[in-house]
């Protein structure tokens, strides 16, 4: 049988580093996606494989189509695909929507969306049995801030999640009887770079007293649960997003 690959966006830090490192221990090739950071990439890839691992760096902005392509050419070469896990996403700086540009907004979008589209696209014209695939899962990366709106910080992301909430539902609908699950995990405050590059490096310090758990999670808590929804444990979910968010905005 081919090697089983599971292609994780924006793999190489964060909540995505967690989960290659939790894929490739199962033994799928991981496609240890990432945009600019080669060295985390090429780290990570290194401590996988020192673990008994198979992993593979490829640098792709998952915004551009052509490095989509890119991507999933790699995933043909690896083996099978049997999963892929939207993961790459940005955040900005803190501002009101009447400071917003439209070159902050185009970014936001076409990250946090667009690429989300290119890649579901790829991954069930490989996956799906109506192309001669079989099956699969996809895991997509929303946030508690579709719920929450992030006002005053960033309803721009916030918004761009809220677009992963119904892509989600819509495409697992679309897909449910062609092999594919499509889910999704909404994280709440979860210890990671990506508040830096937000310009707030202490949130998860500053805003922890406030959580319920009076804690921020952990990339690996959020990989669980996505490792859940990729496996055939949840086997009869799709259509669902997890709130892996320790309690905060778990209500509608
Ligand atoms: P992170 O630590 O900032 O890591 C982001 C990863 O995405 C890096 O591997 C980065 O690659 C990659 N990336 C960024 N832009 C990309 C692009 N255009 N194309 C391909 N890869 C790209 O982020 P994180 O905190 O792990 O977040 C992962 C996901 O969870 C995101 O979708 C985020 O919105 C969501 N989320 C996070 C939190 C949280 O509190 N951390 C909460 C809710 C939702 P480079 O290394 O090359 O930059």
């Amino acid at each position: 049988m081919a090697n089983t690959v599971v292609l994780v966006t924006g793999g190489s830090r964060g909540i995505g580093a967690a989960v290659s490192r939790k894929v490739a221990a199962l033994g799928h090739t991981v496609i240890v996606n990432y945009a600019q950071n080669g060295t985390a990439a090429d780290a990570l890839v290194a401590e996988i494989k020192a673990a008994g691992g198979t992993a593979v760096a490829v640098q792709g902005d998952v915004q551009n189509e052509a490095d989509v392509l890119h991507l999933f050419a790699e995933a043909d070469r690896l083996g099978t695909l049997v999963g892929l896990v939207n993961n790459a996403g940005v955040v900005d700086l803190s501002q009101r929507v009447d400071e917003m540009t439209l070159a902050r907004l185009t970014r936001m979008f076409s990250i946090n969306v667009i690429g989300a589209f290119l890649c579901a696209r790829e991954a069930v014209k490989r996956m799906s049995t109506k192309h001669g695939g079989a099956g699969g899962a996809i895991v997509n990366l929303g946030s508690a801030g579709s719920k929450l709106g992030s006002p005053n910080q960033y309803v721009d992301y916030a918004a761009s999640k809220g677009a992963i909430d119904t892509m989600t539902v819509g495409l697992a609908l679309e897909v449910a009887d062609e092999g594919i699950r499509v889910n999704g995990v909404r994280p709440g405050i979860i210890d990671t770079d990506i508040h830096a590059s937000g310009g707030a490096p202490d949130r998860v310090a500053q805003l922890k007293s406030r959580l319920p758990m009076k804690r921020a999670g952990t990339a690996d808590e959020v990989a669980d649960a996505i490792l859940w929804l990729l496996s055939d444990q949840s086997s009869y979910t799709t259509g669902t997003m997890l709130d892996v968010s320790g309690g905060r905005a778990v209500l509608p």
